[in-house]
């Protein structure tokens, strides 16, 4: 074994190396080809969505080729889990920034002088430092990678003015070649980040943004906290999760309310102080079966392979914050779910939010531009996939039979006279009232309040009894979602014609609208362990597979790291299926590489040994 190790760091093809220290068969998507790009020479823009594995993509050119990578990345906690993966493979890696002791980062510059190190990750403010560029002139570069490049672009929401100073690198090191990776697929992000770093020369590797793992799923608020236990309750045991929220309150009072329901769950926001965010998310990096109730503040620097879920309680802010966000489930490829619950109070409180928001006209009207997108989506009777893709610009034309439309396809209803008869009661209550108020006069409900206005004797009193409050709520909510109506602000959400509504009130359009179903379905406990067997049935031995799990959490406990840096879920369901008896068909394993396999081999081969002489 030892032979094979020593080997391993003279192997130069990117073959061996994604083989002898990744541990992996065989490349993925465009990842060949962009390596080869920077074997070349030559500078690649790559656009991956989250968990495409962009990473390999500068970590296998930067082994093979001479000098250090340099790593641009804007997050702090990314640099130090990225380090850590690369160390546990036996590849010298180190990051340079603020979080570092004088001592540390004096002995990381000698390393870098003397030329020990493959791979160094640098924050972009030290990078374009006079001191930082001077030391690089000192030796030799393999590359510059330039991770979550679409922070150069102010488009987006995550500018960071840092970045733009990084076309200093072009010019102070034009031959050393550059690669610009983000998961941010949008056309005006994309020209940005190529002109603002000098990339028209870069070869442009787009791979699709599908996700074909993630399950999504839109459900009708009910009982919102019930349907997400309910949800929560149908995945596998032990499983991580992240619950999105739009306010700091509401992220506290539902990470209780689940830890009342004996779940783990633990809330971060940006109010909390940072010594409780950094303890809450190492738990969650740490630990199985958590789940982590947070405002958006929570994701962009965790990276962490297995988040089986992600759930979300409010509407996010556009399709592409809603792909991002769902993006952080299931980055290890297995199956995981997207799951977000959604009603008429969040079509109206979202659509305040960007009216209030102080923002330039142009900038509202692009914000709302992007909400009604996201409303459709969430309307649409179409597969979810579909449409997702489509607002990526790519054509997706199957169903893609991992989503909820597809897996039930929703009913369609001839809404027309219901939304005409909706339309004409806001308009003659004069737009000043709020939704529950139109019900009663649309279902002929004669209340004090009514009678004060005189609303009973208007033509459209009671013109609406066919319909339940339910469906009328549901004919209001798809009116708002399409824009034919909204809720005023500054009238407690009275609810106003918009222009389109004329063309609905004249007979000019025909609208076909969803049919609502209730979505709650009440689980047994029998029902439910139906699903866990059968889930443990696809992980095949249940037992082995959670002992391998404890072999792993102990081995991670001792070394203070995240379980999922000895090896994935993937590797272990791999192990658990095959049971390798030796050292070398462990190697066979996906994940296993030949550092990893000396290190930690011996200890799974033991408990897969265990487990076989059982079955004798
Ligand atoms: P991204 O940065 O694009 O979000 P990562 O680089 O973190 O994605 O990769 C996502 C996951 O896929 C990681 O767990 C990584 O180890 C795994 N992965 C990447 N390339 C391959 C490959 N060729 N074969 C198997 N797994 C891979
Ligand atoms: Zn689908």
């Amino acid at each position: 074994m030892a032979g094979l190790f020593e080997k391993v760091f003279e192997m130069k093809t990117p073959q061996q190396i994604l083989q002898h220290v990744f541990g992996y068969p065989e490349f993925r998507g465009e990842q060949e080809a962009v390596i080869q790009q920077l074997l070349d020479g030559k500078d690649a823009l790559v656009l991956m969505p989250t968990g495409g594995g962009k990473s390999l993509c500068y970590q296998i050119p930067a082994l093979a080729r001479v000098g250090v990578g340099v790593i641009i990345s804007p997050l702090i906690a990314l640099m130090k889990n990225q380090v850590d993966r690369l160390l546990q493979m036996g590849v010298k890696a180190a990051f340079l920034n603020s979080s570092l002791s004088f001592e540390d980062f004096q002995n990381t510059k000698q390393q870098l002088l003397k030329g020990e190190l493959d791979l160094i990750y640098v924050a972009p403010e030290r990078l374009v430092t006079e001191d930082f560029l001077d030391l690089l002139s000192q030796i030799p570069i393999s590359l510059f990678a330039i991770d979550e490049a679409h922070c150069v672009s102010q488009w987006g929401h995550d500018f960071r003015r840092e970045y733009l100073q990084l076309s200093v690198l072009h010019e102070r090191f034009p031959k050393v070649p550059r690669i610009a990776l983000t998961a941010t697929a949008d056309l005006p992000t994309r020209k940005e980040i190529i002109k603002n770093l000098q990339l028209e020369s870069a070869k442009v590797f787009l791979s699709s943004f599908n996700r074909p793992n993630i399950h999504y799923q839109i459900v009708l608020k009910e009982n919102t906290k019930a349907q997400l236990l309910e949800f929560i309750r149908t995945q596998e045991s032990g499983v991580c999760g992240i619950v999105y929220c739009l306010s700091r309150k509401k992220t506290e009072e539902t990470a209780e309310w689940l830890r009342g329901e004996g779940l783990k769950a633990l809330a971060y926001h940006a109010g909390l102080s940072q010594k409780v965010r950094e303890k809450n998310q190492e738990i969650f990096l740490n630990e199985e079966g958590v789940i982590i109730v947070a405002t958006i503040a929570f994701g962009m620097g965790i990276d962490k392979p297995d988040v089986r879920f992600v759930a979300h309680l409010d509407l996010p802010k556009s399709l592409e914050s809603y792909f991002q966000e769902t993006g952080r489930a299931g980055r290890d490829g297995q199956p995981a779910k997207a799951w977000l619950a959604y009603g008429l109070g969040d079509v109206v409180s979202i659509r305040q939010m960007v009216e209030k928001s102080g923002a330039n006209e142009q900038r509202k009207s692009l914000e709302m531009q992007k909400l009604n997108q996201l409303l459709g989506f969430c309307e649409s009777t179409r597969c979810r996939r579909q449409v997702i893709l489509s607002y990526f610009g790519e054509d997706f034309s199957d169903s893609c039979g991992n989503c909820d439309n597809c897996q039930n396809p929703p009913e369609t209803w001839d809404a027309t006279v219901a939304a005409q008869k909706a339309l004409s009661c806001v308009y003659r209550t004069e737009e000043r009232f709020g939704v529950v108020y139109l019900m009663d006069v649309l279902r002929g409900k004669e209340t004090e309040q009514m009678k004060r206005f005189g609303h009973q004797r208007l033509s459209v009193f009671g013109i609406g009894k066919d319909l339940d409050k339910k469906q009328w709520s549901s004919v209001f909510r798809q009116l708002a979602a399409a824009g034919y109506v909204m809720a005023d602000v500054e009238a407690y959400g009275a609810i106003k014609l918009c222009p389109e509504a004329r063309s609905v009130l004249k007979g000019e359009v025909q609208l076909s609208f969803r049919k609502d179903r209730s979505q709650r379905v009440r689980k047994t406990a029998a029902e439910r362990s139906i699903i866990r067997n059968k889930l443990q049935q696809e992980n095949m031995d249940a037992n082995l597979w959670s002992a391998l799990r404890e072999c792993r959490l102990s081995l991670a406990q001792k070394q203070a790291l995240p379980p999922f840096m000895i090896f994935h879920d993937t590797t272990l369901k791999e192990m658990a299926l095959r049971k390798p008896k030796s050292m070398d068909g462990l190697l066979g394993v996906s994940g296993v590489g030949v550092y990893k396999l000396k290190k930690y081999g011996e200890a799974f081969l033991k408990v897969i040994r265990k487990f076989s002489s059982l079955e004798l």
